[in-house]
């Protein structure tokens, strides 16, 4: 288990804190086996662009509707940000945001002097300016790895400017160069949130239990609203207030344990939130632990029953219409589908597949964490996977490396692919494999989630005519010789030396 430091400005490195590798090919099994005994990652000898952290800490920022972020470097490194002012538009209406703001987001713009002469006068200046000009309740400062080499001392120019401004000034360590692992940029957005914002409790509230999630829907409310309790959703749509007082929450439960370990551990650790310790509730089986262990931890196990009992009554018969269905479009075969997406979130998609009996040709996740900071193996949701639907093959921890994915799909042709991440469907639909993208998280989870989910892939296997006829004109931009070789051709046997 993690033992979470608040003292120290920069949260400690995946791959160092909990041994999450960026590199394996095999099967799944092997993957959910080794990781119980000293994982050791594989690096590439070749790779295309990866994830840089600043992104993932500036989605867990930016979206707080009451904040400003700075990213403090050249200003290409928040040429990405933008898009989270589109995303905080686009799905504010599923948590019932009605009047959407305008997203605070600066570049200190550090040019090539800056780099020679330092960049905390700038920053101390735009900390200054963003405050004037729009009056945030709190300001996120992001490194870049500019601002990493040539060591600005960020930390006590915010510290200075919080003083002097009377609102939280959180400086948010996430240089791309830091981490090979880039949720490690979700780690140092929270650990900035957890050192700044976040207050110790006044009270213990059991009304309240904190969802960590990303911009899914709000489907927390219904399912809580028999324990008497709402969801305080973190860090998308919640406010400075609603994430000051997440520490008085009966529960903390995540949407995807990979996005949400570390703020579940510090919650836990620091404040006494105590953290489902199961995986989230994504398949049948899943979804009963999931209510039973939140009835447990809330002391309503009665209630979860009774929960369990009317939704599955309702459900289960939809369900089993679904899986005839696809049995009658697989006539006789096997109906495979492969996976692309992060971690936990791609492996909860497998466990998808397996309830509504399609088989899982293969996967390909951008990377793996062993065990999550609470260290309870019960919120591994890839062993979940392998236990309660069998094994995957072809599975790959890719980084997030397309020239693998298009090799694996050509090889393999599965009927469809499955993504949450914007531009990974376009490989399969160039290849003329129905391909479906849907970036809500929670639009899977729990029983009606199996529905929604696969009334969505039902709709992409009858309506392929597009793929097809794309697939008649796409040029494959990876040459014959590439597609020839094995996918892992550049994944070392060598093990990286941490
Ligand atoms: S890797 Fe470094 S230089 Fe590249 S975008 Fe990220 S912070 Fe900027």
């Amino acid at each position: 288990m993690t033992k979470v430091n608040l003292s120290l400005p920069e949260v400690q490195i995946r791959e160092i804190r909990i041994n999450s590798i960026t590199g394996f090919q095999g099967r799944a099994e092997e993957l959910v086996n080794c990781s119980r005994c000293g994982l050791k990652d594989n690096t590439r000898s070749f790779t295309q662009c990866v994830g840089c952290a600043t992104s993932k800490a500036a989605c867990m920022t930016i979206l707080v509707q009451d904040g400003a972020v700075i990213s403090h470097g050249p200003v290409g490194c928040s040429s990405c940000y933008h898009e989270f002012a589109f995303t905080y538009r686009v799905n504010s209406p599923l948590r019932g945001v009605e009047k959407p703001t305008q997203r605070r987001i600066y570049s200190t713009n550090l040019t090539e002097n800056d780099t020679v002469y330092g960049g905390n006068v700038k920053l101390a200046k735009a900390i200054r300016e963003v405050y004037e000009r729009t009056r945030p309740k709190v300001i996120f400062v992001l490194t870049t790895c500019a601002v990493g080499i040539i060591g600005d001392d960020v930390e006590s120019v915010c510290d200075e400017a919080e003083e002097e401004l009377g609102v939280p000034v959180a400086a948010v360590f996430c240089e791309g160069f830091r981490s090979t692992v880039w949720t490690t940029g979700f780690d140092a957005g929270y650990h900035g949130i957890a050192r700044k914002v976040i207050k110790p409790p006044r009270k213990r509230r059991e009304d309240m239990i904190n969802v960590i999630n990303f911009w899914g829907s709000d489907v927390f409310a219904d399912w809580f609203a028999p324990f008497g309790a709402k969801p305080n959703y973190i860090t998308p749509y919640s406010t400075v207030e609603s994430l000051a007082s997440s520490s008085e929450a009966a529960a903390t439960v995540q949407a995807c344990s990979t996005l949400g370990s570390y703020l579940g551990a510090v919650l836990e650790q620091e404040f006494g939130v105590p953290e489902l310790p199961t995986a989230p509730p994504y398949g049948i089986v899943q979804t009963d632990r999931w209510f039973r262990a939140l009835g447990r931890l809330l002391r309503k196990e009665e209630i979860a029953e009774r929960v369990i009992g009317e939704k599955k009554a309702e459900y289960i018969p939809k369900i089993e219409a679904l899986k005839a269905r696809f049995k009658e479009i697989a006539a006789g075969r096997p109906l495979t589908a492969y996976v692309t997406g992060g971690a936990a979130h791609g492996h909860a998609l497998l466990s998808v597949l397996g309830e509504l009996g399609i088989q899982a040709a293969g996967a390909a996740i951008f990377h793996h964490d062993p065990l999550f900071d609470n260290g309870e193996p019960g919120n591994d949701q890839l062993a979940q996977r392998v236990r309660d639907y069998g094994d995957v093959p072809n599975f790959n921890v890719c980084n997030k490396q397309e020239f693998e994915l298009v090799n694996v799909l050509n090889r393999l042709r599965p009927d469809l692919l499955l993504a949450r991440h914007g531009g990974m469907t376009l490989w399969g639909a160039k290849l003329g494999i129905p391909s479906l993208l849907i970036g809500d998280e929670h639009y899977s989870m729990g029983y009606e989630g199996l529905i929604h989910y696969g009334e969505r892939i039902l709709e992409t296997l009858e309506n392929d005519e597009f793929v097809k006829n794309l697939a008649s004109h796409a040029v494959n931009p990876y040459t014959k010789w590439w597609l020839k070789q094995a996918p892992n051709t550049f994944l070392a046997k060598k093990e990286r030396s941490l």
